[in-house]
């Protein structure tokens, strides 16, 4: 998703080449950084404010930090071998301090004079040198005569916000157009969430949020000014996160209450089904399969979200789906993320439906056969939702998602058919909060626990002077006849990162395996060579099979027992926790080694650590969420997460609960939300999110 520009307003479409001061080289420097109006530039947030407001005591300094001294100068000249330094020394009622200028325009130093009162604004650190300096020196402070500074001085008497660095735009001068900027505009915008919302979660109206953003109020206090815990930095976060939830509680009636085809068949051939299955299910698989049963005989269309760690069984809940519907007469997609895996399901599928006389067609990007459209099951990839794959009988579609898909694509397969009943299965490896703030628009149903015959894979850290450990494992693998995945970060050899790339890795183990066959999997060969790579694994063809990340999403390969993961530390995670989920699947337990590169950083190790330690996927993911954020820890699009301008996931979906119990309130109180109260609210939510959410009423 492109990032949504909150204040993209008309009041705000302004060019910054119409604030004084911006000239067509600064108008350039900012369109860089992708500023080009007035709602873009106030976007353009502090990252850490100045606080200049009044002098420190000399004797109160810090090194370090940042400080006003206001001091009498005792000495001030040339100094050092040819008198290349410039020093000078100030004084206060509580002490000395030097300063000290490496290179300097004499002219503007030799102004000051010994008596003279000055203002010297740096960062203290401590003099070296000893003799009788004084013990912190600024180096090239900024310095001011006294007798010169009024109440307006632009640098002293105030809070200054710090920006981000423009490259071409000086730091003063961006200051002052920000400023300028702030004065015309912030106390236009309007901003029909205040006083709609308590003021723990909204202090302030989104205009003076941002205009105490850019200018502090003398008063302001520590909390403040910090960027991270200040009112301001709250009231845009919780701006950005309410319209996105009113949007998803929007959709989430829009959808209840649409029309759809109820399904309710008797329930022989789920019956049947279930009866061939070599297992019998958990409770959680029960349960799920139920209320998607009770969904589906509704004439409004099911929007449930089936949540569940790698290997808790997923598949057989969505073929359960898959037989109410077929039995019920409509046709079924089941869309998945990749080729590899929409095979791999349309194998499954084909097992266990086949045998019961339902016909499984497969329908992928490198295959397009005109007659799969008509079988009741087809099952593909992105191909489903091209124009091309007319779906008209569409009655269920099942997207396994494995998080990689998000709310548009959703959207997008469903408009498929009339109003199909829509089932997404998702190992999306995020806290409980999270999930259900992503998927607002659907129902959640959980699967807890893994089917019990699965062991946790056991995983170890091979730190990398030691790697022939992890070769040796390999060896004795495929000694007992099981087979070996080893997983590489790159696919091409990058010297400058040594990592481990996947054809180097496959071309050293082929020599050092002489004696079996060793695959290659990634991503840049055809889809035909990357099958033909899987099925020789699969049908135990090959005995190690060298991949990059392709092989996360769901491969299924019962005799593979160990996983090999080179540059482990490259890896978020939660992908490494997908990743192992691929080993031990047949009844022989499943071994992980992480081998992290040659120079890993601590924080690395740390974070691979947890994933020795725990198999939780939950658990894991809120690790990675809080080493890492959710950005980086899941990719954008793979989650995705609306990229926001200021909320974070990792630090603001604990206020989703509240806000969500908040706007169900409103809907309750005004369903169409077309009181004078809700009307400019539910207006500038489908202006940010009516369009790309499909939302009634959206232009
Ligand atoms: P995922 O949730 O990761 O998609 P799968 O559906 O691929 O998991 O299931 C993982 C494995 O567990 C498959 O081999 C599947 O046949 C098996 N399985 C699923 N449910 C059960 C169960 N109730 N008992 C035993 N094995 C099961
Ligand atoms: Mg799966």
């Amino acid at each position: 998703m492109a990032l949504v520009t909150p204040f993209d307003l008309p009041e705000l479409a302004g060019s910054i080449s119409a604030l004084p001061g911006v000239g067509p080289a600064t108008a350039r420097a900012l369109a860089a950084r992708g500023i080009r109006t007035w709602g873009e530039a106030l976007f353009l947030l502090p990252v850490r404010y100045q606080d200049r407001r009044r002098p420190t005591p000399i004797a109160r300094l810090e090194p370090g930090r940042l400080a006003v001294v206001r001091g009498r100068i005792v000495s001030s000249g040339r100094w050092g071998r040819g008198g290349r330094l410039w020093r000078m020394v100030i004084e206060d009622h509580s002490g000395r301090l030097g300063c000290v200028w490496f290179r300097f325009k004499r002219a503007f130093l030799e102004e000051f004079r010994p008596g003279q009162e000055v203002y010297a604004v740096g960062e203290p650190t401590p003099a070296k040198g000893g003799g009788n300096l004084p013990p912190l020196q600024m180096a090239h402070p900024e310095l001011y005569p006294a007798q010169s500074v009024g109440p307006d001085h632009p640098s002293l008497g105030r809070v200054v916000p710090v920006y981000p660095a423009v490259e071409g735009v000086r730091p003063g001068h961006l200051r002052r157009v920000m400023a300028e900027l702030v004065r015309r505009t912030a106390q236009r915008i309007p901003d029909p969430l205040a006083g709609l919302l308590p003021p723990e979660l909204y202090p302030l109206p989104v205009g003076e949020a941002l205009a105490r953003a850019h200018q502090p109020p003398p008063q302001a206090t520590e909390q403040d000014l910090d960027p991270q815990r200040s009112p301001w930095r709250r009231t845009l976060a919780v701006n950005e996160l309410a319209y996105f939830e009113l949007a998803l509680a929007l959709l989430r009636r829009q959808r209840s209450q649409a029309p759809a085809r109820p399904l309710a068949p008797e329930g022989k051939l789920l019956a049947r089904f279930l009866d061939a299955l070599p297992f019998s299910l958990t409770p959680g698989q029960q349960q799920a399969i139920q209320a998607i049963r009770r969904d589906l005989a509704r004439p409004h269309p099911m929007a449930r979200l089936l949540a569940g760690d790698v290997g808790t069984g997923k598949t057989v809940v969505a073929a359960a789906a898959v037989c109410l519907a077929v039995e019920a007469g409509v046709q079924t997609a089941l869309m998945a993320p990749t080729e590899v895996l929409a095979r791999q399901h349309h194998r499954t599928l084909r097992a266990w439906l086949e045998p019961l006389g339902v016909e499984v067609a497969l329908l992928t990007g490198s295959q397009s056969d005109p007659q799969a459209t008509d079988a009741p099951v087809v099952v593909g990839t992105h191909a489903l939702i091209s124009r091309r794959a007319a779906l008209p009988r569409l009655g269920l579609a099942v997207i396994d998602e494995q998080h990689r898909f998000g709310v548009e694509q959703r959207l997008a397969l469903r408009a498929k058919g009339h109003n199909p009943h829509l089932l997404v299965l998702s190992a999306t490896p995020i806290p409980r909060t999270l999930a259900l703030a992503l998927a607002g628009h659907l129902e959640l149903s959980d699967l807890p626990q893994r089917p019990v015959n699965r062991r946790p894979v056991h995983t170890e850290l091979v730190p990398y002077p030691q790697r022939r450990q992890a070769v040796e494992a390999m060896a004795a693998a495929v000694r007992r006849g099981e087979q070996v995945y080893v997983i590489c970060p790159l696919v091409e050899a990058s010297p400058a990162l040594e990592a481990q790339d996947v054809v180097t890795t496959h071309r050293n183990l082929a020599r050092y395996f002489p004696e079996v066959e060793v695959g290659l999997l990634h991503g840049r060969m055809e889809a035909r060579e990357q099958q033909a790579a899987l099925e020789d694994f699969a049908r135990g063809r090959s005995r190690i099979l060298v991949a990059t990340t392709v092989v996360e999403v769901g491969v299924d390969v019962p005799a593979a027992t160990l996983m090999v993961v080179l540059g482990a530390e490259r890896f978020g995670l939660s992908q490494l926790h997908q990743l192992r989920g691929r080993v031990g699947r047949g009844n022989k337990p499943g071994r992980c080694l992480l081998v992290p590169g040659p120079e890993p950083g601590e924080l690395a190790l740390e974070r691979l650590t947890v994933l020795c330690q725990t198999h939780d996927g939950r658990r894991i993911a809120e690790a990675d969420l809080m080493l890492r954020g959710p950005g980086e820890a899941l990719g954008r699009r793979q989650a995705g997460l609306p990229p926001f301008r200021v909320a974070r996931w990792s630090r603001d979906a604990e206020l989703i609960p509240q806000l969500r119990r908040i706007i169900q309130g409103w809907l309750q109180e005004d369903p169409e939300l077309a009181s004078p109260r809700y009307a400019a609210v539910k207006k500038e939510c489908l202006r940010r999110w009516g369009r790309r959410l499909g939302l009634a009423g959206a232009d």
